[in-house]
């Protein structure tokens, strides 16, 4: 199959000329447009010039298949998401990065001096970012998953400590939303450390261990979903019923509605997702042993609690 990614910037004139390109294209199979954008004007004037209504109707010709955006923001990915026409987010996702407020500047990411005090938690917006886009049914695509190669040097990473691109790209795949790593390399060697991801073992894309480790930054309290709680006596899948009770949280907070309000609901595909398990919250048992294997110090009883609450068993 080949692939023809159409990248649309907020330049009119640039947009006229790429029309042309894609009507007299043969690789238009499947074509993904890109509105590249990390301000909150860029967005805007993609808007305004006409480019969103362009691409929809490029993809109502069947000339593209899906309509996309590449964003390093977190306000901005979330402000074009919640708008409801991207279909595929391009974005840049590590777990130094991951740890960083939005900024409309993007060297901010790699700027040493943002990095010099450590961290504590990840980003919320970010956060809220993943958990929309799964919840919208936005794929995502990752861009820099080893923050440019510097999370895989020792003295490079922002974290003080290095991971290898297996437990990188660990940890992008299991960021909600997320489909696909596009993982750089400058070399064969390079690119065979990546592919290495497809045959490792699980210790290998294991990635809480040296997370818990890292000297500059602490995701205390906060679920990765990293699976290293299980197994559970009352064989509740916790790292999943934990991701659906935040998917539905922020579900609801993206319409602008809090919990214990009016209007807040469980989504359909979060309640099929929690109908078809075999063992829910309300079996937990409250034994506590998922609390000593939890690496960041999660309150895993009182999220069960939480889910009961929320889904009603
Ligand atoms: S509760 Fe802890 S161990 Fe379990 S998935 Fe979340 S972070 Fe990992
Ligand atoms: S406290 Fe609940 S979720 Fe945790 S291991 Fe015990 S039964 Fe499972």
């Amino acid at each position: 199959m080949t692939f023809f990614r159409l990248i649309l910037r907020p330049d009119l004139r640039l947009v006229k000329r790429l029309k042309e390109d894609v009507r007299n294209s043969s690789y238009n199979r499947t074509s993904l447009p890109y509105g590249y954008c990390d301000a909150e004007s860029d967005w805007q004037t993609i808007k305004d010039n006409g480019i969103v209504e362009y691409a929809k109707q490029l993809k109502a010709e069947g000339k593209i298949r899906h309509i996309g955006l590449s964003s390093h923001n977190p306000k901005v990915a979330i402000k074009a998401i919640e708008e409801g026409d991207i279909e595929v987010l391009m974005f840049s996702i590590n777990p130094v990065y991951d740890m960083l407020p939005g900024t409309e500047v993007v060297d901010d990411l790699w700027a040493d001096e943002v990095y010099e005090g450590g961290f504590v938690n990840m980003d919320p917006e970010r956060q809220r970012l993943y958990e929309l886009c799964e919840s919208m049914g936005v794929g995502i695509t990752v861009m820099k998953a080893f923050a440019g190669g510097d999370l895989l040097s020792a003295e490079m990473s922002p974290a003080g400590a290095a991971l290898t691109p297996v437990q990188c790209i660990s940890y992008c795949l299991s960021r909600p939303a997320v489909a696909t790593v596009c993982s750089g390399a400058r070399n064969d060697e390079q690119l065979a450390e990546s592919i290495a991801y497809c045959d490792a073992t699980e210790a290998e894309r294991d990635y809480a261990e040296a997370f818990a480790s890292f000297p500059k930054v602490s995701w205390s309290g906060h679920c990765m979903y990293c699976t290293h709680c299980h197994p559970c006596p009352a064989e509740i899948d916790i790292a999943f019923v934990t991701k659906l009770l935040n998917l539905v949280i922020a579900h609801n907070e993206s319409n602008g509605i809090k919990e214990g309000t009016e209007g807040f609901r469980v989504p359909d595909t979060e309640r099929m997702h929690y109908e078809v398990l075999e063992k829910h919250a309300g079996d937990c048992l409250q034994c506590g042993m998922c609390e000593t294997r939890c690496p960041f110090d999660v309150k895993i009883r009182e999220n069960m609690d939480h889910a009961v609450k929320v889904f009603g068993y």
